[in-house]
């Protein structure tokens, strides 16, 4: 895999999904669409790399951090 292809792991084009799609409901117990959030390690995927502008992304952020404290979301992926 080269730098390229990493670089391609989310949409060629960038905008806000949730910007895009007013139905998609950021919600901590919407756990595979919060993993889209979510590095290889677990770590939060900054606003940069998925398109998201910085409303929703706070959200996301605020989101994911109480997924994982309810556990949903491992803090560390192995
Ligand atoms: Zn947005």
């Amino acid at each position: 895999m080269n730098l390229t292809d990493r670089k391609k792991r989310f949409t060629r084009k960038k905008y806000c999904k949730f910007c895009a799609n007013k139905e998609l409901v950021i919600d901590y117990k919407n756990i595979d669409m919060m993993k889209q959030y979510i590095s290889d390690v677990g770590k939060i995927e900054p606003a940069r790399l998925t398109g998201t502008c910085a409303k929703h992304q706070r959200k996301i952020t605020a989101e994911i951090k109480r997924a994982r404290q309810m556990a949903l979301i491992p803090y560390v992926i192995d």
